[in-house]
């Protein structure tokens, strides 16, 4: 793995897009269902214990939370969504943030996208990849906790998610098993970010 993925820290959180930092250099940003292992994955992606624990502070589950690798790349932990109990209303207002973001971000290169392996695509997993395909945006699927499925479901998971992702446009879309607790999948995913990091 590239050294500079342990460098990154904690830099800022947005409640609206003009509190991001400026749109320049690269971002990668992540998001999954709540509880779907997205802390799990960024902490294990940078090879560090707690730092998406910053974003699971009270007060910041909603806001868009910007870590910096190096001044010219970031990654974005976008509000987990799927909880129940919100009101509608902050669901709207969310849903307003994150189309904001994933639609004007011109320095966003690509999403993280997790999904609990034993249950991927859900309503708004689906949500966020019509989201990305409509705007051209390139997707990588984290399927999480591979751990949990034996090897013949884990790899059945991987094809039927492949298979979904292969009826959108072009070659925007990709899939992969993923483990934060086994670190199993980690240079498949850091080639990915690797790559639209330009690192
Ligand atoms: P988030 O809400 O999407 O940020 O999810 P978390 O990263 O907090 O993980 C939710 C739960 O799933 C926690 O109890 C984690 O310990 C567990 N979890 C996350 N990743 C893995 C994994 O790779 N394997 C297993 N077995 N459990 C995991």
């Amino acid at each position: 793995m590239n050294p500079l993925y342990r460098n990154t820290h904690y830099l800022t959180s947005a409640a609206r897009l003009s509190q991001a930092p400026t749109d320049d250099g690269r971002e990668i940003a992540f998001a999954g269902r709540s509880n779907a292992g997205k802390s799990s994955a960024i902490n294990t992606l940078c090879d560090q214990k707690s730092l998406a624990r910053t974003s699971k502070t009270p007060g910041r589950t909603q806001l868009l939370n910007f870590f910096e690798i190096d001044p010219e790349r970031r990654l974005v932990d976008l509000p987990g969504y799927g909880f129940a109990k919100v009101s509608v209303s902050i669901k709207q207002q969310w849903q307003g943030l994150l189309s904001q973001y994933l639609e004007k971000r011109q320095c966003l290169h690509g999403l993280f996208l997790m999904m609990d392996i034993r249950h991927p695509l859900k309503d708004y997993d689906v949500q966020m990849l019509d989201w990305a395909a409509s705007i051209g945006l390139p997707a990588h699927v984290l399927l999480t906790k591979a751990d949990k499925l034996k090897k013949g479901p884990a790899a059945a998971s991987v094809l039927k998610v492949r298979k979904v992702l292969s009826a959108y446009d072009g070659d925007l879309f990709s899939v992969q098993a993923f483990s934060a607790l086994k670190r199993q999948g980690l240079d498949e995913a850091h080639a990915v970010m690797d790559d639209w990091l330009a690192l």
